[in-house]
């Protein structure tokens, strides 16, 4: 995502003024990396992992928007079935968790409200929530809470909270006197009201016994506004209103331990809004869901943004994969603006110059030759009227390439032979390069860069990465037959390691399913894989074999608790399964589809405490003609994301124009 970003606005108008060309080499033949997904048999669409964008990211939104602008489908073709942003794009606002103070999991499910606006209008700034917005929303927030509290009968409310309730106004009255004294003021650590404990009129550490007889819906709301009030004792004690590093400043932090520190109490721990933030980031150590950590600063930054500052929806869901709404019209549009692709182009090596300032050259692997009638590799075949990746290579446009198909050209253990070796040599080949390719990969593409210079070797090793698993589901029947009554939701917080479900019935109409045979619901599941990088082919075999072992115990153990209607006789229904026929029980699961995403490039990037130092800039390569993008640089984002990725790769294109970072970027986030 990052590196077409880059591509999109360095290929404006007028772009031939100041570049001969510009080329992505890309390995395999599909782009979109992490966020890739292809058509495979009856036009069901494969996705790398489950994707929603969320209602704030204001620059890949604005992107796309450009994008879909340009390709101008109502007039060039006005067939397709995604033509503009508002067919491509639609509003997911139910937004589902599950509890499981109980002892038993238990689901809920909130629409939240939708508003006029647009994710990627002009204008937008991205800059719309300040801290000090977050803080009077969050303050809002609780003050509506325990004046709504007032109004509920006596034995509804235990009498503690009723107490806590009536010293909330003054407590409130405090806080914000404290809040303004604190953004005029550069000093920190001023004890807020709040933080003194028991002398202060609420403490959320201390939950009462009243509060352990709540009830569900109860607990929940007390422990979320626990939450608010520990975060807003944070930003002010913590002195972040006035620190210039904004939430950046506690990003050395682990969430949870700084959610404590002012005051949260323990069983914030296991509250699933809390362990939705972990989810929403693939925030475990070494994908150990035993091990949650996740940096303070990009936890609250998410969840506040998240919460307080979407456009339009708090989520946004695809009508059909990221492959055909992002990847392919981002492709067709910079190939209509005389960008190069080079598909089947495999980097294996920069190579520093000897004075050490620039990239001197580049190896790589040429995977796959064109057929001698081929001028260039089109990647796309049309499902339905629209342009889609297919996932496997298009062989009839490839020469010797019998059998290519059923090679995983996108992993690094790949062991289809290359047809050549190409090197890359600076001001012949190649003025300026743009890395935009994750850390997990450099450590082999930049090994030479990393033995020379301590920064590439600090952001290798520094920073986390995390495998994931994910698989999905073509059930016959709807969800309401099976038992949920919220199709179209997202859902997190649930049993590791599939802790999130997308209901995406919204794609049953973009694939291609013969009559009579397809799917009444899709189900989209995801979440971190604790597996190390493989050292081989073998072990990805291994982690595969294992990712379809989870799921199917998955669907055997726990899907009950989503969709109790899925279960008979105390198994999984394997005959809901579409496309299965021939095969019986358990084996009818492998008719759907799963991944591991093992490959160093395909491990998500995580935030975790402390880790922001070894991130650089997009202009921070060290190298004269070496500019970076990814979701892994220090783009003031920080956090493996859509929007993350697109901030990067524009802030690359800002560096390589000799613009400011901020230019044309909405956001400015941690800096
Ligand atoms: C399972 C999963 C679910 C996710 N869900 C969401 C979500 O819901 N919302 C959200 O906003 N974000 C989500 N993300 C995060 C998001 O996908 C990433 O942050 C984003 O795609 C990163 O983009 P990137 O360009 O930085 O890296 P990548 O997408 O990893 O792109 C790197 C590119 O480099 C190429 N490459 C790698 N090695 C080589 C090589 N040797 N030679 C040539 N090319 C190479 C790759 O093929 C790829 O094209 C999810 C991630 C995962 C893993």
């Amino acid at each position: 995502m990052a590196g077409l970003a880059t591509a999109w606005r360095l290929s404006e108008a007028g772009w031939r003024d100041d570049f001969e060309s510009i080329t992505v080499y890309q390995r395999g033949w599909r782009l979109g990396g992490k966020g890739a997904s292809s058509r495979g048999a009856n036009g069901r669409i494969e996705e790398h992992g489950l994707h929603v964008w969320l209602g704030w990211y204001q620059n890949a939104f604005q992107l796309l928007t450009e994008c879909y602008e340009e390709l101008d489908r109502l007039t060039f073709r006005p067939d397709a079935p995604v033509r503009t942003m508002a067919e491509a794009m639609i509003p997911a606002s139910k937004i589902g968790l599950v509890d499981r103070s109980t002892g038993t999991w238990k689901p809920w499910v909130v629409d939240l409200p939708h508003n006029e606006r647009r994710p990627g209008r002009p204008g937008a700034d991205g800059r719309d929530m300040t801290l000090v917005d977050f803080t009077t929303q969050g303050l809002r927030l609780i003050g509506r809470y325990f004046e709504s509290l007032s109004s509920i009968r006596a034995p509804d409310v235990p009498e503690q909270m009723r107490s806590l309730a009536a010293g909330v106004p003054a407590g409130l009255a405090a806080l914000g006197v404290e809040t303004i004294r604190l953004s005029d003021r550069s000093e920190t650590s001023v004890a807020p009201p709040f933080a003194r404990g028991t002398n202060g009129p609420i403490d959320p550490a201390r939950p009462s016994a009243g509060f352990r007889a709540l009830d569900g819906t109860r607990q929940r709301t007390w422990l979320g506004m626990a939450l608010v009030i520990a975060a807003i004792r944070g930003i002010i004690s913590d002195g972040l209103l006035a620190d210039p590093r904004g939430l950046g400043a506690i990003n050395d932090e682990e969430y949870l331990n700084w959610v404590r520190r002012h005051g949260g109490p323990l069983e914030l721990a296991d509250f699933s809004v809390v362990r939705a933030i972990y989810d929403l980031v693939f925030g475990f150590i070494g994908g150990d869901v035993r091990r949650p950590s996740v940096g303070a600063g990009t936890a609250v930054l998410f969840g506040g943004k998240t919460l307080f500052d979407y456009d339009g929806s708090v989520f946004w869901k695809m009508t059909a994969g990221m492959g055909e709404i992002v990847f392919a019209p981002l492709y067709e549009a910079l190939k209509k603006r005389g960008v190069a692709f080079e598909f089947f182009h495999r980097v294996d090596r920069l190579h520093p110059a000897k004075d050490g300032n620039r990239i001197e050259k580049i190896t790589l692997g040429r995977q796959a030759r064109l057929a001698p009638d081929t001028a260039s590799y089109d990647p796309l075949f049309l499902c339905r009227g629209l342009p889609c990746f297919p996932s496997r290579p298009l062989v009839n446009q490839l020469s010797d390439a019998e059998g290519i198909g059923n090679h995983p050209l996108e992993s690094h253990w790949c062991q289809w032979p290359d047809a050549e070796r190409r090197v890359l040599r600076d001001g012949l080949d190649f003025d300026i390069v743009i890395f935009a390719i994750p850390p997990g990969m450099a450590a082999y593409t930049c090994a030479d860069l990393a033995s020379e210079r301590p920064e590439w070797r600090d952001m290798i090793g520094g920073l986390g990465t995390v495998a994931t698993q994910s698989f999905q589901l073509w059930l016959r029947e709807a969800e309401p037959d099976l038992g949920w009554s919220h199709p179209g939701s997202t859902l997190s917080a649930f049993v590791e390691p599939f802790n999130t479900w997308a209901s995406m019935p919204q794609l049953i109409q973009a694939e291609d399913w013969p009559a009579g045979k397809g799917p009444g619901s899709i189900a989209y599941f995801c979440g971190p894989l604790d597996a190390p990088v493989p050292n081989g082919p073998s072990d990805a075999t291994h982690q595969h074999k294992r990712v379809r072992d989870n799921a199917i115990e998955f669907l055997q153990r726990d899907i009950r608790h989503l969709l109790p209607e899925a279960i008979a006789d105390g198994d999984f229904r394997w005959d809901l399964l579409c496309g299965s026929d021939g095969r019986v029980g358990s084996d009818r699961f492998d008719s759907q589809f799963w991944t591991a995403n093992i490959d160093p490039s395909d491990r998500y990037v995580q935030s975790l405490p402390g880790t922001d130092r070894f991130r650089l800039r997009s202009d921070e390569s060290g190298f004269d003609n070496l500019f970076l993008a990814g979701d892994w640089t220090d783009s003031g984002l920080n956090a493996g994301s859509i929007e993350g990725a697109v901030l990067s790769g524009l802030q690359a294109a800002n560096a390589v124009r000799c613009r400011p970072r901020w230019h044309r970027i909405a956001g400015y986030f941690m800096p």
